[in-house]
């Protein structure tokens, strides 16, 4: 019976691992050709992606599926392509003097097959990208993406199921019940994206088998105001970040922290720059709709509770609301006079809204942050290059950008990952190859070595070598 006939994960992993055992390391030629593939699968597809992505949020910017999906991508096989045979080369590795003439090597090698479990926000972007980790280490592997998008989700299977084997690359689709099959299976390595509490749940199926993880969670990821920033540019710069995708981005800034006195003019400026962005929030096809009435309501309830908690709330535009709440879309909002018990202040908004806390200099605005959940990402604004070293010296984050949001994410060259309750390990890039490899350290024994000296019966000639091994290591 052909495997698409059988669609139990459990036999599809055994048929990936059988797979991957027949020939354990793939050669560049056969990573580059899987890596072609994929781009041609994605270019291919375009409008195909497109469309079902829009019609699973009811209406997802086109723009925003090129920039933050289609040329992510492209972008991170490109890199791959061009990086992997360096990275898969056997390396040389120092030897002790004491060791010598025996010698170190260190091999990667694939893993075998790598579990991905990818969220609705980006949806391609975030179960490609680690696919393009997993392939270009040597890898097979397994996608479960969410429910939440499910025209997007049944393309991916499609797609990928007439370009590779079920045995090479798999598509998992279905609600949560699979979701919690799909994480309990025994992978090489799983690739988590995903809310921190699922994350939570994700990693303990995971240590059942003892499966490494990799987890790409989220967060609130605070934004600095600094006394000597462009305030024009930091103004449109936060928006951008903040109205991509509706604000539904892991990174987007979550909220930002400056001195009392600036913020009336800050939030006037933003709701200003935000109309400019969009004369019209409903109807307009530039601006993403909230994925789900859930969604939708979780962000009306935050703005409820911080308005009731004496929050003052500027809403962008002057749209009709009954329309607004029929597309799922919410304006570009910004809250003010904020006080730590707003829900708003507690979870992670992941929605256009942008909350403002009053910080008086970088000591109160660090104390502020430290003392929450470690943020996936930070993000300061100014030109103060003392202040700009404190913060990247003294906060701990997943990663920041300086004088802008989010574009640490897309850099091929440097990690991406969170940190504490904002994930652990990293991908993209060779880090990324790192995640999804074995590094194996092989120690060449010469047929020189004098190890022999240290054989049993051990005598005082075994004493004296141990000191001038001590005196010379
Ligand atoms: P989610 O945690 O609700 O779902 C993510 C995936 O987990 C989905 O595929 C879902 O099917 C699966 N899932 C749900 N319940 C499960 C269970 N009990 N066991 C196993 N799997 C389960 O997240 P979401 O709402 O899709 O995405 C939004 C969250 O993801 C935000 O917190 C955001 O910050 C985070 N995120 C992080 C990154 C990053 O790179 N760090 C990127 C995008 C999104």
């Amino acid at each position: 019976m052909a495997l698409h006939d059988a669609p139990n994960l459990t036999d599809i992993l055994a048929a990936q691992r059988a797979a991957f055992n027949a020939a354990p390391n793939p050669d560049y030629a056969t990573r580059k050709a899987n890596l072609q593939k994929l781009a041609r699968i994605i270019e291919d597809n375009e409008q195909a992606f497109k469309d079902a992505i829009s019609a699973d949020f009811g209406n997802r910017s086109e723009v925003e599926t090129v920039l933050a999906e289609m040329m992510v991508i492209s972008a991170g096989i490109k890199h791959q392509i061009k990086h992997v045979r360096k990275w898969m080369r056997v390396r040389k590795a120092p030897t002790a003097m004491t060791y010598k003439p025996s010698h170190n090597r260190v091999i990667p090698q694939p893993l075998g097959v790598i579990g991905i479990i990818s969220p609705w926000n980006y949806p391609l972007q975030l179960a490609i990208m680690p696919l393009v980790g997993a392939l270009g280490a040597g890898n097979r592997a397994m996608i479960k993406p969410s429910e939440f998008t499910p025209q997007f989700s049944d393309l991916l299977k499609k797609v990928l199921s007439e370009a590779f084997s079920d045995d090479e690359v798999y598509v998992a689709v279905g609600g949560v019940e699979v979701a919690q099959e799909f994480s309990g299976l025994a992978y090489d390595h799983l690739v988590f994206t995903g809310s921190t509490k699922v994350g939570t749940i994700v990693a303990q199926a995971a240590a059942k088998n003892l499966v490494p993880c990799t987890l790409e969670l989220g967060g609130k990821s605070p934004t600095i105001i600094d006394d000597s920033a462009d305030m024009k540019l930091t103004t449109q710069r936060i928006l951008n970040g903040k109205a991509l995708n509706a604000g539904q981005t892991c990174v987007a800034p979550d909220y930002v922290l400056m001195p009392k006195s600036k913020i009336e003019k800050f939030a006037d400026d933003f709701i200003k720059r935000a109309e400019e962005f969009y004369p019209t929030f409903a109807g307009n096809p530039d601006y993403t709709s909230i994925v789900a009435d859930s969604h939708y309501s979780r962000l009306q309830d935050l703005l409820e509770d911080a308005e009731n908690k004496g929050a003052r709330i500027r809403v962008a535009g002057n749209d009709d609301k009954q329309q607004l709440a029929k597309e799922r879309r919410v304006p570009v909002t910004v809250v003010t006079d904020t006080t730590p018990d707003m829900k708003i202040m507690q979870e992670e908004i992941f929605g256009p809204l942008l909350p403002i806390v009053a910080s008086e200099d970088l000591e109160e605005s660090l104390d502020y942050i430290q003392k929450r959940d470690r943020p996936l990402a930070l993000y300061w604004f100014g030109t103060d290059k003392a202040k700009r070293e404190k913060v990247l010296h003294q906060s701990i984050s997943g990663g920041v950008t300086i004088n802008d949001c989010a574009w640490h994410v897309i850099q091929e060259d440097i990690p991406f990952g969170g940190v504490g309750p904002s994930g652990m390990g990293a991908y993209h890039g060779e880090d990324g190859f790192r995640s999804f490899s074995h590094m194996k350290g092989v120690f060449f024994q010469s047929r020189f070595s004098s190890g022999h000296r240290l054989y049993p019966p051990y005598s005082e000639k075994t004493a004296k070598l141990l000191n001038l091994i001590k005196k010379i290591s």
